[in-house]
């Protein structure tokens, strides 16, 4: 598999995920998002040609770059940092969007429920995460944990044309996690379940990425966010697209 080192990585992700969900005593599988930012669609294409279907960017202009580039049943899930001003041009753009993971303040779930209503050929609602700042670090996007709940009420109550699948964390900066940002998330699904009347199960958990997805799966992660374990190290940072003169 030497000439296929991404298929190969990806095999390698897969088993070790397996295993940590085995450990758990979990039986609901999880799912791995594959983060492709930076990465040359063809990257992409060996990892789809390995049977992986789910992928993340978190920039708006490289989805909308690759997403034409690879087959319509890829999954895409948006990760970045979401502009109000970007949220057309990603929605027209990627039909195959699947999933917002980065919702992180009401006007952002009202622009995304609003837009909806005029773009044409979707049929389900758009699947979103609350994007929670864990570390407490000033730097991250992200509600603070105690307004969480607060945002994912207003997603269910306000935003038909959002359905709430979960809370999403990055972490520390670094993108290393700890395991108190972990517990910190699983909190506060726990305090939206019970103010929305559901059961925690019924909302996910994005957390975990190339250094701690096992340890993030053992505690409770539905969806981890995978990177540079699968596509290698990343060797340069896109660059931050343009300011916008609105400010957000
Ligand atoms: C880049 C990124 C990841 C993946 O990080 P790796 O450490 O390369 O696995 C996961 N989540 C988000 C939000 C990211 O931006």
């Amino acid at each position: 598999m030497a000439d296929k080192p991404i298929a190969a990585a990806l095999q390698d992700v897969l088993s070790r995920m397996k295993q940590a969900t085995e450990r758990a005593n979990r039986t609901h599988p999880v799912r791995l998002v594959a983060v492709s930012k930076t990465k040359p669609a063809e990257a992409l294409q060996e990892a789809y040609d390995a049977g992986q279907r789910v992928f993340g960017e978190n920039y708006v202009q490289e989805m909308l770059d690759k997403a034409p580039a690879l087959p319509g049943d890829v999954q895409w899930h948006f990760i970045g940092h979401l502009q109000s001003n970007k949220v057309k041009a990603v929605l027209e753009g990627v039909p195959n969007l699947a999933m917002v993971e980065t919702v992180d303040s009401a006007k952002l779930a009202d622009k995304l429920n609003k837009t909806l209503e005029t773009v044409s050929g979707r049929t389900a609602p758009l699947a979103v995460m609350v994007q929670v700042n864990t570390s407490g670090e000033e730097s991250k996007y992200g509600v603070e944990p105690t307004e969480c709940v607060s945002l994912a009420k207003h997603i269910a109550q306000n935003c038909p044309k959002l359905r709430l699948a979960g809370l999403m964390t990055i972490g520390m900066p670094d993108y290393s996690s700890r395991p108190e940002c972990f517990i910190c998330l699983s909190g506060c699904r726990d305090a939206v379940a019970t103010e929305l009347g559901l059961r925690p199960e019924q909302l996910e958990l994005s957390m975990g990425m190339s250094g701690d997805f096992e340890q993030a799966i053992e505690m409770g992660s539905t969806n981890i966010r995978v990177g540079s374990t699968i596509f290698g190290a990343r060797e340069y940072k896109p660059k931050s697209p343009p300011a916008s003169p609105k400010k957000e």
